[in-house]
């Protein structure tokens, strides 16, 4: 072992990464299993970024009458995905839909009713009956809560089955075999400075996304995709990470959320010449056009040089002129918000806002037992052994290019289920484990090292701002190959400069300099990955709108990215998209052009 770092060992049947809605609905079907179930988690389980989900959960309960039918979920989550979704893994979501839904409504959620007394449901962008006839309400929402309603009922359950919690645990690494098999993690506990290693018969991955390798991204600070940062470090890969969903108004700055809702009532765009730019790009919509639309003109405004403010990088989104009666009525929440967030009197001002990261459709490639899997040209779903992904982290792939809105929430809490299903049909709980080899996580306990003391005069920030702003300039909403080549020279630079980065604080104990470090480290991996990925694909599908290549191209891009990251070189392959169905019971969807 490096030095006089002294290793508290442990041993679980299972250990999830993660406490968000995906690692929480894991923990609780593994505890409930018998499974000895360690969670570990670097914020409190109820701080995850699961608790400021909004909307809704998807599932067709066809509660609100509509004629509703988990068959057309299905299509219409393979056309959102622009036929990149694999159509098994989506018809296991769609099909295990209601009954996750009742399931946690039994669990405890306090879901909102309709006039019946059932689970009141809503419409979501996207999500239509009898395959686009008309708009469904299928979002299943506990008012304006439902990831909060969600992740609390489920922390009290895990407590219930008495998952162990190891609370404000920061994970470092995975510890993988010689077989290439995953056998446990590295731990440092932030509260007392101590080091861990678990070992388990199953590591789970649930660590969410990776929206802040931008500047502006609506995830938490905590979202910076650490399980996918282990994951390419144990020289797995990662899949799809060129798509990435964008929301055209996040504050600037905060990246806070606005809601489309502010234009529903009225609400404007205009860029630095005062002008209402979206005329020119959807005359007939203007700025209700759909969000990559709305996406895609905003960036070209900031990239054209006329964007607002000192640095010409934002738009103003104007509601001054609206009744702030109305205001007051209908949008309260979004006042409150650019208030605390932007600083701003949406009655006075306008909002400073960018297309903002939202969402990352790519991951850790996983099938719909949430295996995870590192394809060979042989045998392109392969299994990594001792190893899960769920949640925002993984890649099942249900979303494909673009992801439907409140089809998250489902994904954690199906694929959470899954996740436990199998691990309680692969693990003998207690049964025994195979000695870890005696070095086992003296890597992980190296980097670590190296970082904690690393004497480099370039603080933290300075690196985390350099990538970010890379990021949001050359991977953006709107992509072209000599953006994005250029994004990686300069992505290079970025990765160079952590050779001289500064860590001013070299204690154990709460040390947030050095958290920020490994964060950055993990960031830093996805965002090459995420770039080098969009680079080569020579098409536009769903989130990955290619300037240059404006068409879907089935016959050469229906397929899966997957990528590698050794140090600093990326290696990309492709694996075919799963067109099959599960069962009988549905055919696949037909390629068609997506449009609503
Ligand atoms: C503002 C906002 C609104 C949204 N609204 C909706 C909606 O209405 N409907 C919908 O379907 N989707 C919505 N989404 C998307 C959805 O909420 C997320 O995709 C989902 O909550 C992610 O859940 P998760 O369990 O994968 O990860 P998270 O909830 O992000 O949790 C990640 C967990 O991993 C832990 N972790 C991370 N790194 C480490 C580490 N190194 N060591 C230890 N622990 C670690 C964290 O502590 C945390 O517990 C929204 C997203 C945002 C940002």
């Amino acid at each position: 072992m490096v030095k006089d770092y002294k290793i508290i060992d442990h041993t679980y049947d299972v250990v999830i990464v993660g406490a968000g809605g995906a690692g929480l609905r894991a923990a609780l079907g593994m505890s409930a299993a018998g499974l000895s179930t360690a969670c570990i988690t670097k914020v409190f389980p109820t701080r995850s970024h699961t608790v400021s989900a909004q909307g809704g959960i998807c599932a067709a309960l066809d509660n609100m009458g509509d004629g509703d039918h988990w068959k057309y979920h299905m299509y219409d989550t393979v056309k959102g995905s622009d036929w990149l979704g694999d159509q098994d893994a989506i018809e296991y979501m769609c099909r295990n839909a209601m009954s996750s839904v009742i399931e946690l409504e039994h669990l405890g959620v306090p879901f909102s009713r309709n006039d019946e007394g059932k689970i009141f449901q809503r419409q979501f962008g996207g999500h239509t009956v009898r395959k686009g006839e008309a708009m469904a309400r299928r979002a299943c929402a506990a008012a304006d809560r439902t990831g909060h309603a969600i992740l609390h009922t489920l922390y009290q359950q895990c407590l219930k089955h008495k998952t162990k919690f190891f609370i404000e645990y920061f994970a470092l690494d995975l510890i993988m075999d010689e077989e290439g098999s995953c056998r446990g993690v590295m731990a440092w506990c932030l509260e007392d400075g101590t080091l861990h290693r678990f070992s388990a018969h199953m590591v789970v991955i649930a660590t969410g996304g990776y929206g802040r390798a931008y500047f502006s991204c609506t995830g938490a600070h905590t979202c910076t995709g650490d399980g996918n940062g282990m994951v390419l470090r144990a020289g797995l890969p990662l899949q799809d990470m060129e798509f990435i969903q964008f929301h055209p108004t996040g504050i600037y700055g905060a990246g806070c959320l606005i809601t489309e809702g502010v234009r529903g009532e009225g609400g404007y765009l205009t860029n630095s010449e005062g002008e209402r730019f979206m005329e020119r790009y959807a005359p007939k919509a203007k700025d209700l056009a759909s969000r990559d639309v709305v996406s895609r003109a905003c960036t070209i405004e900031i990239h054209e040089g006329r964007g607002c403010g000192p640095n010409k990088d934002f738009v103003l989104l104007h509601l001054e002129h609206l009744d702030p009666h109305l205001i007051h009525e209908r949008l309260p929440g979004i006042a409150e918000t650019a208030s605390i967030f932007g600083g701003v009197d949406v009655t006075k001002e306008p909002i400073p806002v960018l297309p903002t990261v939202h969402y990352n459709m790519g991951g850790i490639p996983t099938n719909y037992h949430a295996e995870v899997i590192n394809p060979t040209s042989k045998d392109p779903d392969r299994v990594v052994q001792g190893l899960m992904a769920i949640g925002e982290a993984a890649c099942v792939s249900v979303h494909g290019a673009n992801r439907l809105g409140a089809n998250s929430l489902l994904d954690l809490v199906v694929f959470g289920r899954a996740a436990a299903l199998r691990a309680a049909e692969l693990i003998k709980s207690n049964s025994s484990h195979k000695p870890l080899a005696k070095d086992a996580g003296s890597e992980a306990i190296a980097r670590f090292d190296r970082l904690r003391n690393s004497k480099g005069s370039k603080p933290t920030a300075n690196i985390l701002k350099d990538m970010q702003k890379t990021m949001q300039a050359h991977c953006s909403v709107f992509r072209k190959e000599e953006i994005l080549k250029t994004g990686i020279e300069k992505m290079q630079n970025v990765i160079d400069s952590m050779k001289d980065i500064k860590v001013s604080d070299r204690s154990m104990i709460w040390n947030t300099d050095l958290v920020e470090a490994l964060e950055l480290e993990n960031l830093l991996g996805q965002s090459l990955a995420s770039l080098h990925s969009a680079v080569a694909r020579q098409e536009s599908r769903g989130a990955h709108a290619r300037d240059d290549f404006p068409e879907r191209d089935d016959d050469k891009w229906l397929k899966h990215t997957v990528a590698w990251v050794d140090e600093q070189k990326v290696r990309l392959d492709y694996r075919p998209v799963h067109l099959n169905t599960l069962t009988d019971e549905v055919e696949s969807v037909p390629l068609a052009k997506r449009v609503y």
